[in-house]
């Protein structure tokens, strides 16, 4: 008998997941619905500051073990108890997704914002996803137990309170593999709601026709997946299959609303649609209850901010700035301001909903997907939802960013039709004027036909959309 392997078979540590966590404690401290509703959500503004503040100590002290925060706060001047907690949460710099590229370098995807040495610590059972990727390798983030039990409960959380129940099923048109979204949104379904997931995937793993007969033969209750690509399914089931998608009674559909139009989504499916926020790093952060009057930021595991870009300020009520938001329960990767570059501004008033945690308006724009042109500052969303306000569209665009000869740059949006017979010229005309009337600024406008922006967007392939493509000529210094 080989010795060498019966040594290891005793000796060889495996960590078991069900060991690895103190559930009902971490039930008690982040409770999973329905309690969470009942408890925390009730709380008032002053019980849930009291509960952030321990929670941030804790989160900081934490953070201070995380290599990337040494250096980031040491080269600040950082020390450690100089931050005594939230009131003093301004004075940490913040970090952007440029500054986690630049941690992934020495030996990947073992970047040191995540604060786990393999060579050193004892094992945990670990689970790894990434950022869409767009260019260059994805941005891998490695979840321990802990995260990722706290990320299932809030997926939980949010789906219960946008009218999941046990045994709906859920049909999950997001795509399974390196991303986060459709894999988190299996986990929390699953372990959290009594639900069953059904995982049809991108439109690259199950066919657009395929996810519309499956729905149609297993009932799903609710769709979670990108606007885009459930506007996509419906009107594919209307137009091809020619099976009226309000027919399949769908209740609830479940997505990043972002700048989307809602009205028309959910008249296509006859179904509310609810918006959500979150990112690969930190799972969902803040959700529409069904009252959709902004989203509940869940503020027992996060902080969320919304300040200038520029003077990096608060920003009041109604106004909009970027969202920093710092994790209140991380173990790997804790997250303290994180500038997520994505614009929105904190929802005034009070919700029906009777709830007092803070809601911020739809996300809408990316700040580092801004373009400037001509002193005026064009977001590809707010193209995209004046598009999509126009029923001879699909609502599917997608925006070129070129330079012309003598250096002007130039945006060309390209938009889908839906009714062949307007000439294409007097649509684009009408767009062209609303665009420059709501943007102040004067864009080109093309029509083609529908499923001709396909291959450029990656619509019926993938689940990370592209909106603007840059071919401006890198600028030789
Ligand atoms: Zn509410």
């Amino acid at each position: 008998m080989d010795r060498g392997v019966e040594r290891a078979t005793t000796e060889t540590v495996i960590p078991r997941y069900h060991r690895a966590l103190d559930f009902d404690a971490l039930w008690r401290e982040f409770p999973p619905a329905p309690d969470y509703f009942n408890g925390t959500y009730r709380l008032s503004r002053d019980e849930l500051r009291m509960m952030q503040e321990e929670r941030f100590l804790r989160q900081m002290a934490r953070a201070w073990q995380v290599p990337f925060y040494r250096r980031h706060w040491s080269a600040a001047g950082m020390e450690p108890g100089d931050v005594r907690g939230l009131d003093d949460l301004a004075r940490i710099p913040p970090f952007s997704v440029h500054d986690l590229r630049v941690s992934v370098t020495d030996d990947p995807p073992w970047a040191d914002y995540i604060g786990i040495d393999p060579a050193a610590d004892a094992p945990l059972p670990l689970i790894l996803q990434t950022s869409g990727g767009t260019t260059g390798l994805p941005r891998p983030m490695i979840f321990a137990p802990r995260d990722r039990e706290v990320m299932n409960i809030i997926t939980g959380r949010r789906l219960y309170m946008q009218g999941v129940r046990p045994f709906d099923l859920v049909q999950v048109a997001l795509s399974m593999g390196l991303t986060n979204g459709g894999v988190l949104a299996r986990e929390g379904i699953w372990k959290y709601t009594g639900a069953i997931p059904v995982m049809t995937g991108s439109g690259a793993q199950t066919p657009t026709r395929r996810q519309i007969e499956l729905l149609k033969a297993w009932k799903a209750k609710f769709l979670i997946g990108f606007p885009a690509y459930l506007r996509h399914m419906g009107l594919v089931a209307r137009d091809e299959l020619k099976i009226d998608p309000r027919e399949l009674a769908v209740k609830g559909l479940i997505v990043h609303l972002g700048t989307d139009d809602r009205p028309s989504l959910e008249a296509l499916w006859g179904a509310d649609a609810y918006d959500t926020y979150g990112c690969n790093e930190c799972g969902t952060m803040a959700a529409e209850c069904s009252h959709k009057r902004g989203m509940h930021v869940f503020e027992d595991a996060f902080v969320l901010e919304v300040n200038d870009p520029e003077t990096l300020q608060p920003k009041r009520e109604g106004e909009r700035g970027v969202v920093f938001i710092t994790t209140l329960f991380k173990y790997a990767a804790p997250m303290i301001r994180y500038n997520m570059n994505d614009i929105t501004s904190l929802a005034s008033g009070e919700c029906p909903c009777g709830s007092v945690h803070r809601r911020i308006t739809g996300i809408c724009g990316r700040s580092d997907n801004m373009v400037k042109l001509r002193g005026v500052n064009v977001f590809p969303e707010a193209i995209g939802a004046i598009i999509g306000e126009d029923q001879r569209s699909n609502g599917e665009y997608v925006c070129v960013l070129e330079r012309a000869e003598g250096g002007a740059e130039t945006l060309t949006v390209l938009f889908e039709t839906l009714d062949r017979s307007e000439p294409p010229q007097a649509i684009e005309t009408e767009l062209a004027e609303r665009l420059k009337e709501a943007l102040g600024v004067r864009l080109n406008v093309r029509a083609v036909e529908r499923g001709g922006l396909d291959h450029l967007t990656g619509l019926s392939q993938t689940s990370k959309i592209k909106r603007l493509i840059d071919r401006r000529e890198p600028t030789s210094s």
